[in-house]
């Protein structure tokens, strides 16, 4: 054999599976690298909230490792959370899962992305999702060996999706429909006007919706609709819900997942083994903020409102049209009155002003053109960066 040959051997056979080595890496870790080493940059980039989780969690955490509670839990989590999970959905949308068979406490709805698309997808399934996404989407399926079938959306239609788009693009392997709404990075929303059609085309195609609604409290003047309380949606809906956003739990990696209990079955055998338990300290935690925490989330979602239109009306102000986000805690502008691409956009505003934002393009084909700007950052911080943008806008405008 040839030395040639033996070189392209251990190339097609790399250390890492091809599986890893055809996905890319995610485009915002690449942009918070950069960021790492500079001082003074006001960061819209992450998304997190920069609340520290309310008082009464933490305490509870603590109360929970002082009663000595370090053990794992069972794999479904503690049936404490998992029955105050279950209220909870009963009480803001009336759909019932129960406890014992139909939730699974996760660690983070990362976990329960990953889990969800492991029990559902054989190779090749394909799981339609509207563009842009959520830039861990693509990511799970790829590693589930399902195939990610974007579905186009648009400024021009609030970042919705239709129902036609996406029975344009259904073929006998079409196996679910990937929601998230409100949506990272749009901040679009699908109320219940807008997702009866869409649950119509599930029901006629015998789809599974997976829908993320992590952001589900985090909604302006307008009422979430959770996808399982549409008619005849419960049996086809895979539900993840979480902490992170609302509860401001992004460290404590908490989430669920709720589904009929056959479905659930299913994503046990793929949690069990790749995660055991989700952390006990967390899901003691969880439990607090859902029975004494609905204070805390109303306070922060007020002032998330009076930020989302403080940088809403500011980007407009400065010809950076955004349309209205009603959910999550992301402004979604258009760069396209600076002529400059969204990757040069917030490559640049980040070298010449210091303020970071993360390119559209990072979230799918359709957010180019876009930038995602998070308002989970202080007042005072958002106003110091619109100062800094319209700095920069004024100078590269076209
Ligand atoms: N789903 C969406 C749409 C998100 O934006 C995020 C985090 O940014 C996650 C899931 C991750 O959630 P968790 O912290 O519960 O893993």
């Amino acid at each position: 054999m040839s030395d040639g040959m033996l070189q392209s051997n251990v190339t097609r056979r790399g250390n890492i599976s091809q599986r890893i080595q055809s996905m890319s890496s995610s485009g915002i870790r690449r942009f918070f690298d950069i960021l790492e080493s500079m001082e003074n940059v006001i960061s819209l980039g992450v998304g997190q909230p920069d609340f520290v989780t309310p008082a009464g969690i933490r305490n509870a955490a603590i109360k929970s490792i002082e009663e000595g509670r370090t053990y794992y839990t069972s794999n479904y989590g503690i049936i404490e959370l998992r029955q105050a999970i279950s209220r909870n959905l009963e009480r803001l949308y009336g759909v019932y899962y129960e406890p014992a068979t139909e939730i699974i406490v996760t660690t983070g709805v990362s976990e329960g992305q990953g889990i969800v698309m492991e029990a559902l997808l054989d190779i090749g399934d394909e799981v339609l999702c509207p563009d842009p996404y959520y830039v861990a989407y693509p990511a799970v399926v790829a590693l589930a060996e399902g195939v990610f079938v974007p579905v186009p959306t648009c400024v021009d239609n609030d970042f919705k999706v239709s129902a036609a788009d996406l029975e344009e693009r259904i073929t006998p392997r079409t196996k679910a429909i990937f929601l998230g709404y409100p949506s990272n990075p749009t901040g679009a929303v699908m109320e219940r006007d807008d997702l009866l059609p869409v649950a119509d085309v599930a029901r006629k195609h015998n789809l599974f919706v997976v829908s993320d609604e992590i952001y589900d409290r985090l909604v302006y003047g307008v009422k979430h609709t959770c996808v399982a309380s549409l008619p005849g949606m419960r049996e086809r809906t895979i539900l993840l819900g979480g902490f992170s956003k609302a509860y401001a739990m992004t460290g404590w990696r908490v989430g669920y997942v709720a589904a009929r209990a056959d479905i659930i079955e299913g994503i046990m055998k793929a949690h069990q083994y790749v995660m055991m338990s989700a952390p006990t300290v967390a899901q003691y935690a969880a439990l607090e903020g859902l029975l004494n925490g609905e204070e805390d989330v109303r306070g922060m979602v007020a002032e998330y409102d009076r930020r989302r239109r403080l940088i809403v009306d500011g980007f407009n102000a400065m010809g950076l049209r955004c349309f209205e986000p009603r959910g999550a805690f992301y402004a979604f502008p258009s760069v396209g009155v600076t002529g400059l691409s969204d990757e040069s956009f917030a490559e640049q505003l980040l070298m010449e002003e210091r303020v970071a934002v993360v390119p559209g393009s990072a979230f799918g084909q359709c957010g180019a053109g876009h930038v995602r700007a998070c308002y989970a950052q202080s007042y005072e911080k958002i106003e110091e960066a619109l100062e800094r943008i319209g700095r920069f806008v004024q100078r590269h405008r076209h």
